[in-house]
Protein backbone atom coordinates (compact mmCIF):
# COMPACT_ATOMS: atom_id res chain seq x y z
CA UNK A 1 0.00 0.00 0.00
CA UNK A 2 1.32 3.19 -0.68
CA UNK A 3 2.32 5.42 2.47
CA UNK A 4 -0.11 8.46 3.00
CA UNK A 5 1.65 11.88 2.09
CA UNK A 6 2.23 13.76 5.35
CA UNK A 7 2.28 17.50 4.98
CA UNK A 8 3.29 20.52 7.37
CA UNK A 9 1.91 24.14 7.84
CA UNK A 10 4.19 26.35 9.95
CA UNK A 11 2.30 29.51 11.14
CA UNK A 12 5.14 31.70 12.50
CA UNK A 13 4.58 35.30 13.81
CA UNK A 14 4.81 37.84 16.86
CA UNK A 15 1.83 37.54 19.46
CA UNK A 16 -1.37 38.60 19.04
CA UNK A 17 -1.32 37.97 15.03
CA UNK A 18 -4.35 35.61 15.24
CA UNK A 19 -2.34 32.59 14.42
CA UNK A 20 -3.77 30.31 16.98
CA UNK A 21 -7.52 31.44 15.61
CA UNK A 22 -6.94 31.38 12.34
CA UNK A 23 -4.32 28.00 12.36
CA UNK A 24 -6.84 25.82 14.55
CA UNK A 25 -9.45 26.97 11.97
CA UNK A 26 -7.67 26.00 8.60
CA UNK A 27 -6.55 22.82 10.37
CA UNK A 28 -9.82 21.96 10.77
CA UNK A 29 -10.74 22.91 6.94
CA UNK A 30 -7.41 20.85 5.76
CA UNK A 31 -8.17 17.63 8.19
CA UNK A 32 -5.23 18.71 9.91
CA UNK A 33 -4.01 18.55 13.38
CA UNK A 34 -3.37 21.64 15.09
CA UNK A 35 -0.70 22.39 17.08
CA UNK A 36 0.24 25.61 19.44
CA UNK A 37 3.43 25.33 20.55
CA UNK A 38 2.87 28.79 22.40
CA UNK A 39 1.13 26.47 25.38
CA UNK A 40 3.71 24.22 25.27
CA UNK A 41 6.08 26.89 26.54
CA UNK A 42 3.56 28.81 28.99
CA UNK A 43 3.45 25.21 30.61
CA UNK A 44 7.22 25.24 31.39
CA UNK A 45 6.50 29.39 32.10
CA UNK A 46 3.45 28.10 34.22
CA UNK A 47 5.83 25.65 36.22
CA UNK A 48 8.27 28.20 36.61
CA UNK A 49 5.97 30.30 38.25
CA UNK A 50 3.98 27.68 40.68
CA UNK A 51 7.10 27.20 41.91
CA UNK A 52 8.32 30.83 42.60
CA UNK A 53 11.30 30.63 40.47
CA UNK A 54 12.34 33.85 38.55
CA UNK A 55 11.90 32.78 34.84
CA UNK A 56 14.84 34.76 32.96
CA UNK A 57 16.60 32.68 35.92
CA UNK A 58 18.64 29.87 33.74
CA UNK A 59 20.13 27.50 35.91
CA UNK A 60 17.30 27.38 38.09
CA UNK A 61 14.87 26.69 34.84
CA UNK A 62 17.21 23.93 33.47
CA UNK A 63 17.39 22.38 36.92
CA UNK A 64 13.57 22.32 36.70
CA UNK A 65 13.41 20.11 33.57
CA UNK A 66 14.45 16.95 34.40
CA UNK A 67 10.91 16.84 36.49
CA UNK A 68 9.11 18.45 34.45
CA UNK A 69 6.78 15.89 32.01
CA UNK A 70 4.69 17.56 29.50
CA UNK A 71 2.24 16.21 27.36
CA UNK A 72 -0.97 16.90 25.02
CA UNK A 73 -3.90 15.92 24.19
CA UNK A 74 -6.80 16.96 22.50
CA UNK A 75 -10.81 16.97 23.35
CA UNK A 76 -13.55 16.27 21.42
CA UNK A 77 -13.75 19.71 19.75
CA UNK A 78 -10.20 19.24 18.72
CA UNK A 79 -9.42 21.98 21.10
CA UNK A 80 -5.49 21.20 22.61
CA UNK A 81 -5.08 20.42 26.45
CA UNK A 82 -1.77 20.66 28.09
CA UNK A 83 -0.50 18.51 31.18
CA UNK A 84 1.74 19.03 33.44
CA UNK A 85 2.93 16.03 35.13
CA UNK A 86 -0.33 14.79 34.14
CA UNK A 87 -2.26 17.59 35.79
CA UNK A 88 -4.41 19.24 33.20
CA UNK A 89 -2.70 23.18 33.17
CA UNK A 90 -4.71 24.24 30.05
CA UNK A 91 -6.52 26.69 31.89
CA UNK A 92 -4.04 28.18 33.91
CA UNK A 93 -1.22 28.51 31.31
CA UNK A 94 -3.75 30.96 29.97
CA UNK A 95 -3.21 33.04 32.63
CA UNK A 96 -2.15 36.53 32.15
CA UNK A 97 0.64 36.80 33.95
CA UNK A 98 1.88 33.73 32.53
CA UNK A 99 2.62 35.28 29.10
CA UNK A 100 5.98 36.83 30.16
CA UNK A 101 6.91 33.83 32.16
CA UNK A 102 6.77 31.91 28.70
CA UNK A 103 8.23 34.43 26.87
CA UNK A 104 11.22 34.33 29.41
CA UNK A 105 11.59 31.25 29.50
CA UNK A 106 11.73 29.98 25.89
CA UNK A 107 15.16 32.59 25.34
CA UNK A 108 17.00 29.52 27.21
CA UNK A 109 18.66 27.49 24.34
CA UNK A 110 17.58 24.24 26.57
CA UNK A 111 14.47 25.20 27.32
CA UNK A 112 14.11 25.01 23.83
CA UNK A 113 15.77 21.90 22.96
CA UNK A 114 14.24 19.82 25.72
CA UNK A 115 10.61 20.56 23.78
CA UNK A 116 12.09 20.38 20.21
CA UNK A 117 11.23 16.14 20.19
CA UNK A 118 7.62 16.86 21.08
CA UNK A 119 7.06 19.16 18.56
CA UNK A 120 8.47 17.26 15.67
CA UNK A 121 6.99 14.25 16.78
CA UNK A 122 3.75 15.52 16.37
CA UNK A 123 4.46 16.62 12.28
CA UNK A 124 6.09 12.88 12.11
CA UNK A 125 2.71 11.25 13.03
CA UNK A 126 0.34 13.31 10.61
CA UNK A 127 -0.54 16.37 8.71
CA UNK A 128 -0.05 19.28 11.05
CA UNK A 129 -1.00 22.72 11.28
CA UNK A 130 1.39 24.54 13.68
CA UNK A 131 2.31 27.91 15.34
CA UNK A 132 4.71 29.61 16.63
CA UNK A 133 8.12 31.70 16.25
CA UNK A 134 10.28 29.54 15.09
CA UNK A 135 8.35 26.35 13.08
CA UNK A 136 9.54 27.78 9.65
CA UNK A 137 13.04 28.59 10.31
CA UNK A 138 13.63 25.61 13.15
CA UNK A 139 11.53 23.28 13.96
CA UNK A 140 9.95 22.14 10.43
CA UNK A 141 12.10 23.34 8.27
CA UNK A 142 11.05 21.11 5.61
CA UNK A 143 7.36 22.39 6.11
CA UNK A 144 5.74 22.37 2.63
CA UNK A 145 3.58 26.03 3.61
CA UNK A 146 5.09 28.47 5.47
CA UNK A 147 3.66 31.69 6.86
CA UNK A 148 4.53 34.35 8.59
CA UNK A 149 1.69 36.55 10.05
CA UNK A 150 2.07 39.90 11.11
CA UNK A 151 0.25 43.11 11.84
CA UNK A 152 0.32 46.40 13.57
CA UNK A 153 0.99 46.76 17.31
CA UNK A 154 -2.23 48.45 18.35
CA UNK A 155 -3.93 45.62 16.24
CA UNK A 156 -2.55 42.99 18.15
CA UNK A 157 -3.25 44.80 21.63
CA UNK A 158 -6.84 45.26 20.72
CA UNK A 159 -7.45 41.52 19.89
CA UNK A 160 -5.67 40.15 22.93
CA UNK A 161 -7.71 43.02 24.80
CA UNK A 162 -11.21 41.62 23.41
CA UNK A 163 -9.76 38.03 24.12
CA UNK A 164 -8.91 38.37 27.60
CA UNK A 165 -12.18 40.66 28.50
CA UNK A 166 -14.30 37.48 26.66
CA UNK A 167 -11.90 35.11 29.07
CA UNK A 168 -13.09 37.08 32.03
CA UNK A 169 -9.37 37.86 33.07
CA UNK A 170 -9.03 41.73 31.42
CA UNK A 171 -6.33 43.71 31.55
CA UNK A 172 -5.36 47.83 30.54
CA UNK A 173 -5.25 48.15 26.27
CA UNK A 174 -2.05 50.40 27.17
CA UNK A 175 -0.75 47.41 30.00
CA UNK A 176 -1.23 45.43 26.60
CA UNK A 177 0.09 46.98 24.22
CA UNK A 178 3.37 47.54 26.88
CA UNK A 179 3.95 43.94 26.90
CA UNK A 180 3.32 43.22 23.57
CA UNK A 181 6.20 45.49 22.74
CA UNK A 182 7.99 43.51 25.52
CA UNK A 183 7.64 40.55 24.59
CA UNK A 184 8.09 41.37 20.63
CA UNK A 185 11.16 42.69 21.53
CA UNK A 186 12.68 39.58 23.66
CA UNK A 187 11.28 37.34 20.86
CA UNK A 188 13.04 38.96 18.09
CA UNK A 189 16.16 39.43 20.06
CA UNK A 190 16.81 36.22 21.85
CA UNK A 191 19.94 34.20 20.41
CA UNK A 192 18.38 31.18 20.85
CA UNK A 193 15.66 31.05 18.33
CA UNK A 194 14.58 34.18 17.15
CA UNK A 195 11.69 35.38 15.53
CA UNK A 196 11.94 36.08 12.26
CA UNK A 197 10.35 34.79 8.92
CA UNK A 198 11.70 31.78 7.24
CA UNK A 199 13.27 32.82 3.98
CA UNK A 200 10.78 30.88 1.88
CA UNK A 201 7.87 32.16 3.85
CA UNK A 202 4.96 33.98 2.34
CA UNK A 203 4.41 37.40 4.42
CA UNK A 204 0.95 38.26 5.45
CA UNK A 205 -0.10 41.41 7.24
CA UNK A 206 -3.42 40.78 8.87
CA UNK A 207 -4.03 44.69 10.40
CA UNK A 208 -7.61 45.65 9.69
CA UNK A 209 -8.89 42.32 8.53
CA UNK A 210 -11.68 40.43 9.44
CA UNK A 211 -11.50 36.93 10.36
CA UNK A 212 -12.78 35.41 7.48
CA UNK A 213 -10.66 37.57 4.92
CA UNK A 214 -7.26 36.21 6.89
CA UNK A 215 -8.66 32.83 6.86
CA UNK A 216 -9.32 32.78 3.12
CA UNK A 217 -5.57 34.15 2.40
CA UNK A 218 -4.02 31.18 4.30
CA UNK A 219 -6.04 28.82 2.60
CA UNK A 220 -5.72 29.80 -0.68
CA UNK A 221 -1.81 30.10 -0.32
CA UNK A 222 -1.90 26.78 1.95
CA UNK A 223 -3.64 25.16 -1.17
CA UNK A 224 -1.61 26.71 -4.15
CA UNK A 225 1.87 25.33 -2.15
CA UNK A 226 0.11 22.17 -1.88
CA UNK A 227 -1.12 22.19 -5.37
CA UNK A 228 -4.55 21.65 -4.47
O1 LIG B 1 2.04 31.98 21.20
P1 LIG B 1 2.03 32.36 22.65
O2 LIG B 1 1.86 33.82 22.89
O3 LIG B 1 1.10 31.54 23.46
O4 LIG B 1 3.52 31.98 23.14
C1 LIG B 1 3.97 32.31 24.42
C2 LIG B 1 5.46 32.63 24.35
O5 LIG B 1 6.17 31.43 24.01
C3 LIG B 1 5.86 33.63 23.28
O6 LIG B 1 5.94 34.96 23.77
C4 LIG B 1 7.23 33.17 22.84
O7 LIG B 1 8.22 33.80 23.60
C5 LIG B 1 7.27 31.71 23.18
N1 LIG B 1 7.25 30.84 22.01
C6 LIG B 1 8.45 30.54 21.40
N2 LIG B 1 8.49 29.68 20.35
C7 LIG B 1 7.37 29.13 19.87
C8 LIG B 1 6.13 29.43 20.46
C9 LIG B 1 6.10 30.31 21.53
O8 LIG B 1 9.49 31.05 21.81
N3 LIG B 1 7.45 28.27 18.85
Amino acid sequence: MEEKQHFAVAIDGPSGAGKSTLARSVARELGAVYVDTGAIYRTVGYCAWKQGIDPAAEEAVCALLPHIEIAMGYDGDGLQRMYLNGEDVTKEIRLPQISMYASRVSAIPEVRAFLMDMQRDMARKGSVVMDGRDIGTVVLPQAEVKIFLTASVEDRARRRWEELRERGTPKEFDELLEEIRQRDHNDASRAAAPLRPAEDAIRLDTTGNTFEQSRRQILEIIKERLGQ
